[in-house]
């Protein structure tokens, strides 16, 4: 959480971060202003100079080294994330650790075979005349403006990705989460990046809307949906590439025959992990009739095993901000005065001084009540009982948002079909919605949950131009045009496709 003020000496922001665990103070820093975003981006884009010039196997060098940091400095990075955003240390390791190392090592492995330069086979009349290759090209600098759920893996798997294509890098995290963001330049000073090859700028929305008028070569989102139309209207005037992966509200449907256990299970992780700020957790729950009111029972009996607390082997820790808490507690407050029912929780946690809400379940709940249209953000498992698959799915479908889903059946080919119905960027079948840490596969919203992807081949390549190279075999003459050579034009058309079998053979 943090407060900010105005130094008086120099007339710069200060931001006082305080811990969500306890409201103690836990730094104080200077925000950047617009001139430091623009000398970093002048800094960055002589480091960039240098760096996308280097071997890919230096840039993968590099990647194995930050490895090893990390691993080295592993406590330290869990012991700011967790002073800044109060998360169990579990989820410190599994979020931020685990799946930035997997991330580094992932992209190191697959970054010279996806940066190959290409020979493409030409095809038809064309492939006489012209061989082509597809070079993939740095972009230059990368602005990285990045969200508090995941402070440190959000920020640093873009850079990974942007740095092993040959940009540089400037990230803006969250104010909420500063240091955390902080902790990437730190790691690859440590691992003997370039100098200026990652910056990190601190401060607010305003130092992040600084940065895009720097004119990076593309900005790589992740945030919420109001800031994302900000970011999307920003960067097309000035006509900058860009990202978005935004928000969701994540449906989970549960079919009559999914197995009870797995799926109560999935609920309550997919609702609560990370104390439910988690951009594809379960949000809202679809449970077909018959099976209701069994699910419900044991969904109140694991929900309320959970331990919260503010040491560290908690299973759910804090609400990362104060603003976050308003939303949840808004959301719950419109669900009850329009006849929703709390089963358990449904309040701060009255024996905890800092941001913690309590696990939550609540049923009778309706699409009439924020808490299943707008991203609530917290531990609740919302719960409706729908009395078909196809009204499941409505239902699921029933949304502006659409990042990622969960389908609970012992039939997979049908959980496959549902899943593939879902109007989302995403879905998995008997498994929570885990898809951003499946670095195979693009990952990305449609709707309002994003523009673009990042991860996998897909997004990876996105931090790269890729400009094709055509190589004349013999140089073009086509003057003088006159009848014989417009006659010969014609005849070649209709012998090239004059016939299906001709088209098959030059298409
Ligand atoms: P936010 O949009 O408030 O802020 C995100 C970042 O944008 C911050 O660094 C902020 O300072 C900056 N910012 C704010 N205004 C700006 C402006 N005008 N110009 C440039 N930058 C600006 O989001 P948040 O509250 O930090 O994060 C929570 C949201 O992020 C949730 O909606 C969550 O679902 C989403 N999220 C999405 C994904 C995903 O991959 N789809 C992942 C994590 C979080």
């Amino acid at each position: 959480m943090g407060i900010f003020s105005i130094d008086s000496k120099n007339n710069k922001q200060i931001l006082t971060l305080q811990s969500p665990k306890d409201f103690s103070v836990i730094g104080e820093y200077q925000c950047a202003s617009t001139e430091d975003v623009n000398n970093a981006m002048k800094n960055a884009r002589l480091a960039q100079e240098d760096w996308a010039k280097t071997s890919i196997n230096k840039r993968i060098g590099l990647m194995h080294k930050v490895i090893d940091v990390i691993i080295d400095n592993q406590d330290h990075i869990m012991d700011v994330v967790i002073q800044e955003t109060g998360k169990p240390i579990q989820e410190a390791m599994s979020m931020e650790i685990y799946s930035s190392i997997d991330s580094l090592a992932f992209y190191a492995k697959r970054a010279k075979k996806w940066l190959k330069t290409k020979v493409v086979k030409m095809h038809g009349p064309m492939s006489f005349l012209k061989k082509t290759k597809i070079i993939y090209k740095a972009k230059g600098v990368i602005g990285v403006i990045t969200p508090w759920n995941g402070p440190f893996i959000l920020s640093i798997n873009p850079v990974i990705q942007a740095l092993l294509c040959g940009n540089a890098v400037i990230i803006k995290p969250s104010e909420v989460t500063p240091k955390s963001g902080m902790l990437v330049q730190d790691m690859f000073a440590l691992a003997g990046a370039p100098k200026n090859l990652v910056q990190v700028l601190i401060g607010d929305g305003k130092v992040g809307s600084d940065l895009i008028d720097a004119k990076p070569d593309k900005i790589s989102f992740t945030g919420s949906i109001n800031t994302g139309k900000k970011i999307a209207q920003k960067c097309g005037e000035k006509l900058i590439p860009f990202s978005l992966e935004l928000g969701g509200k994540d449906a989970m449907i549960v079919c009559s025959d999914a197995d009870i256990d797995d799926a109560v299970n999935g609920a309550v992780i997919g609702s609560c992990m990370n104390a439910g700020q988690y951009c594809c957790g379960t949000e809202r729950i679809y449970v077909l009739d018959d099976i209701y009111d069994v699910f419900i029972k044991k969904v109140v009996a694991t929900t309320e095993s959970l331990k919260q607390s503010d040491q560290l082997y908690a299973d759910i820790g804090a609400t990362f901000w104060d603003k976050q808490i308003d939303i949840i507690e808004e959301h719950i407050s419109d669900a009850i005065t329009k006849g929703a029912k709390i089963l358990c929780g449904g309040t701060k946690n009255p024996n905890l001084k800092g941001l913690y809400f309590q696990p939550t379940v609540i049923v009778d709940v309706s699409h009439e009540m924020k808490i299943m249209t707008d991203e609530t953000f917290g531990p609740i498992i919302a719960i409706m009982k729908v009395s078909s698959e196809d009204e499941a799915l409505q239902y699921a479908n029933d949304s502006y948002y659409g990042l990622n889903g969960n389908v609970w059946t012992k039939d997979i080919k049908k959980g496959e079909k549902i899943a593939s119905s879902l109007e989302t960027g995403a879905c998995s079948v008997n498994d929570m919605a885990m898809s951003y840490g499946v670095n195979e596969v693009p990952f990305g919203g449609v709707k309002q949950s994003g523009m673009g992807s990042v991860n996998g081949k897909e997004g990876f390549r996105s931090y790269a131009h890729a400009m094709p190279i055509i190589i004349g075999k013999k140089p073009a003459s086509i003057y003088p045009y006159n009848q014989k050579s417009f006659d010969q034009m014609k005849g070649a058309i209709k012998l090239f496709w004059g016939s299906k079998i001709m088209r098959k053979f030059w298409g």
